[in-house]
């Protein structure tokens, strides 16, 4: 019955035909979470799922989606039921709503995107967060960046902003936000955040339907940008820059995102 698996890390791009189906006919009938297009009730069935926070890392591990101890460590000291109050299910390999056309991303595209990221997210380094939703990934980023490094988070709906402080503050991350050395802005995060530029690690939560000019400007030499990039089915591209300044580009995996758009457009969407 499933008509379509791609990637790795491919549950979030399987389609299944009831899916299409609800999707062309009756989008006003269906639940933010289902009109994401992200999950079904019959999938949370054999989804991993977990109890707690830990549960959920080493489940990660166990299917080899965390490879780094570095990154399991910073997932065990942010517990996704702070950033996703939303009881047991905040620890289920899945994305979830979080108000304003948005999600925060499933527990597996959270670890996927660290794991691209791993080395550029050494002590002292900068990273930048576009679509900061939450403030799962940027906590993480500043987690492993730690007191000598910045990260950056840039979303564009000031109450998720505000909310994601909130977040942070109740997280093993709040003595960075503390220090400055972890900032959750409201901005378009399409021009980047000059302030801390270059960065070391750029990660976008959102889908771009082409790359944005000013992230590339704000990537350091030897910096590496994930992007997911295209319309419904986006390939989450990983983009290096060279000494000499030229881009490399592959994509990771195949994925589906949130747009990254107008305020606007997304909350009309
Ligand atoms: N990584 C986040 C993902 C949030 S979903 C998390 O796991 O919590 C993607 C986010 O991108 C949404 O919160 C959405 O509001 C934001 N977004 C979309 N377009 C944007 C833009 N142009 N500038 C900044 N944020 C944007």
């Amino acid at each position: 019955m499933q008509i379509a698996t791609i990637g790795r890390w491919g549950v979030s791009a399987r389609v299944w035909p009831w899916q299409i189906f609800r999707r062309r006919f009756s989008r006003a009938a269906t639940p933010p979470y289902l009109k994401a297009g992200l999950f079904n009730r019959f999938e949370l069935f054999w989804r991993g799922r977990a109890n707690d926070n830990i549960a959920l890392v080493e489940l990660l591990q166990e299917n080899g989606t965390i490879k780094s101890d570095r990154i399991a460590h910073a997932m065990k000291q942010l517990d996704r039921g702070l950033f996703a109050p939303q009881g047991e299910i905040a620890y289920v390999d899945i994305p979830l709503p979080i108000g304003y056309n948005a999600t925060i991303s499933a527990p597996h595209m959270h670890a996927a995107c660290l794991e691209l990221l791993e080395n550029h997210l050494e002590p002292g380094m900068h990273a930048l967060d576009v679509g900061s939703g939450t403030g799962y990934l940027t906590a993480a980023f500043a987690l492993m960046v730690g007191e000598q490094g910045y990260a950056v988070g840039v979303e564009h709906i000031p109450e998720l902003v505000q909310q994601s402080i909130e977040n942070v503050k109740r997280s093993k991350a709040a003595p960075l936000l503390e220090s400055g050395h972890l900032s959750l802005h409201v901005a378009d995060g399409r021009q980047g955040w000059p302030e801390q530029a270059p960065y070391d690690a750029i990660h976008v939560g959102a889908a771009a339907s082409s790359v944005p000019q000013a992230l590339v400007d704000q990537l350091k030499t030897g910096g590496r940008l994930v992007i997911p990039v295209g319309d419904i089915y986006q390939d989450l591209l990983v983009i290096d820059k060279q000494p000499d300044g030229s881009l490399q580009s592959h994509s990771a995996t195949s994925v589906r995102y949130v747009p990254l758009t107008s305020r606007d457009a997304q909350l009309n969407y």
